[in-house]
């Protein structure tokens, strides 16, 4: 299979390795959005949100948290962004299901934050009931 974190796990691409268990992998993110952006993995291949198993993702947050205190640890940022993209309107560009960690400073100015718009009640609760009936 031609994808690039695949290879990364089996070691036939190089990684500036964080940490790694049977479970999932964590590495430094080689184009930072932010000094000591991270990636981690979970060795299981699976595209997305949609395809993970429950326990590949379980094991992903777990190794996400650790490695969101380390660098907490580390560089002391203002905040950390724990994000995970999905599909190209979610702008995902490698199809191998990961959560990015990712150090915020104040007045970074990372296209991520939307602000705060009060949205309106009543489709919002009514958008809630039609998801709720999918669960
Ligand atoms: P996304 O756009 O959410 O799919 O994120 C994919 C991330 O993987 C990007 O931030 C890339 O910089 C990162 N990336 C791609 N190839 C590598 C690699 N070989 N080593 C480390 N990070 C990578
Ligand atoms: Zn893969």
């Amino acid at each position: 299979m031609d994808c690039i974190f695949c290879k990364i796990i089996a070691g036939e691409i190089p990684c500036f390795k964080l940490h790694e268990d049977d479970e999932t992998l964590a590495f430094m993110d080689i184009n930072p959005a932010n000094e000591g952006h991270a990636l981690v993995i979970p060795k299981e291949h699976s595209t997305d949100v949609h395809a993970i198993s429950e326990s590949a993702i379980a094991a992903t947050v777990l190794t996400a948290k650790k490695i969101a205190s380390a660098i907490q640890e580390t560089l002391g940022p203002d905040g950390i962004n724990l994000v995970q993209c999905n599909g190209p309107g979610a702008a995902q560009s490698v199809l191998h299901f990961h959560m990015h960690v990712l150090p915020r400073r104040e007045g970074d100015e990372l296209k991520l934050n939307w602000g705060l718009k009060p949205g309106d009640m009543d489709a919002i609760g009514a958008l809630a009931e039609r998801v709720r009936a999918k669960l």
